[in-house]
């Protein structure tokens, strides 16, 4: 009997629940935000409406500052629905270009310092349509073995040749550009900041190995823009090397309002090719206006908001302190993910669970996400988190880490 794509879907299935990696999603009946309502449902099943709601503080979102329900968003998307309307209807190049698309476009391109930008229906659009139109079988991709799955599938859509490193080792990417020097050209990608651990590309380090063996680097800030860097532009700035990064990659669906949309910024020539061929781009539909509306208030905060940058940092800062001292390791650093190091998998799930039942919202992450071996409760702080909320969390942990004897 030939297998059907149902059977084989069931089968698929059943072998995810056999390896215990079944994802649940939750669901959450009010905004985005620090403070939380989920309902669970007594079944565990999305659909049933019947179970009891329970507000809980959330320490997992990429609400870095805390913008995903701010009024002056919602206020800018309501205002573009009554001047520009719904939807577009229209991928860009027909008629879904509207005034809006292009002031996000040069707005950001101010924010990140460069010439110009492209904005795609989402950052994994814009890693997927990136790298066909600017490379051929003649060049070479060096790309971090970390880096997102958006990049990886953007790498495997184009036809240069592939050549991989491991994460931020930069001996072996100089190795890697060697291996690649007999291609006509050279991309370096990387994440800004690797999501899984919160640790940022060396990427002082990569701009020299680049410049050395004549290579451009491009790098993907999602975990950055907004709020990494002295006016929150991201990694390229916190480091320093603006101007020696050649391609940026970011989204609007994290730090800046947490909606939705991606971007490509740099150089005139590259924005425009994108223009022309980047199927992502042509393919599919232009970006509502509301959610372009909010994504310009969104800069004006970030650019403006040294305050929710300060506040960020406070946050991290206490929290990895109280954790420290009560025991937890963490991986070091200074970002807001803070990821707390479990170790086995089914722990860290019955951790995460338990810590949910206290009022603390955190998802436990374990392989294939992360190395075997290395579960974890990854966390991220916001800007509009509370310090007392802060401290409800390290107490939380605290509690649970104890029963679990996790921590002494
Ligand atoms: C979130 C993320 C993406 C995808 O962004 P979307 O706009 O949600 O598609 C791409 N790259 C990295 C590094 C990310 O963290």
């Amino acid at each position: 009997m030939t297998e059907t794509l149902i059977n084989a879907a069931e089968r698929a299935l059943r072998d995810i629940d056999s390896a215990g990696t079944r994802k649940h999603e939750r669901l959450i009946v009010s905004p985005q935000s620090t403070r939380i309502v989920t309902r669970i449902a007594e079944n565990g099943e999305l659909e049933d409406s019947s179970g009891s709601t329970r507000e809980v503080l959330n320490f997992c979102a990429n609400n870095y500052l805390g913008l995903a329900d701010d009024a002056r968003l919602i206020n800018a998307a309501k205002e573009a629905l009554d001047t520009h309307g719904f939807g577009m209807a229209s991928v860009r190049f027909i008629c879904g270009t509207q005034d809006l698309h292009r002031q996000l476009e040069r707005r950001l391109a101010d924010y990140l310092a460069v010439e110009d930008s492209i904005v795609f229906p989402s950052c994994f659009d814009a890693n997927g349509g990136v790298f066909e139109p600017l490379l051929d079988e003649n060049d070479g991709i060096i790309s971090d073995s970390l880096n997102h799955a958006s990049i990886i599938d953007g790498v495997r859509l184009c036809k240069a040749q592939r050549f991989r490193y491991a994460n931020n080792d930069m001996e072996e990417l100089e190795r890697q550009l060697i291996a690649a020097k007999a291609c006509k050209r050279r991309l370096i990608v990387t994440d800004g900041v690797f999501s899984m651990d919160g640790i940022m590309a060396d990427l002082p380090s990569i701009c020299d190995l680049a410049e050395k063996h004549d290579a451009s680097v491009m790098v993907d800030d999602c975990h950055a823009t907004g709020f990494v860097g002295e006016r929150g532009a991201g990694t390229p700035e916190f480091h320093g090397v603006e101007g020696r990064v050649q391609i940026l990659t970011g989204t609007f669906g994290k730090a800046l309002g947490g909606g939705s949309g991606g971007y490509v910024a740099g150089p005139r020539p590259i924005v425009e090719l994108l223009r022309q061929r980047a199927r992502p781009y042509l393919f599919s539909n232009a970006v509502a206006p509301p959610i372009c509306a909010a994504a310009l208030a969104a800069i004006d905060i970030a650019e403006a908001s040294g305050e929710l940058r300060a506040s960020l940092r406070d946050n991290a800062a206490q929290f990895r302190r109280g954790m420290s001292d009560v025991g937890f390791d963490l991986v070091a650093g200074d970002h807001p993910i803070i990821p707390v190091m479990i170790g086995d998998a089914a722990l860290a799930a019955r951790l995460a669970d338990d810590l949910l039942a206290r009022g603390i919202y955190v998802v436990a992450f374990s392989y294939p996400v992360v190395p075997q071996g290395q579960a974890r409760i990854r966390t991220q702080m916001s800007a509009a988190h509370t310090p007392e909320q802060i401290e409800q969390a390290v107490r939380a942990f605290e509690e649970a880490g104890r029963a679990h004897g996790l921590i002494p």
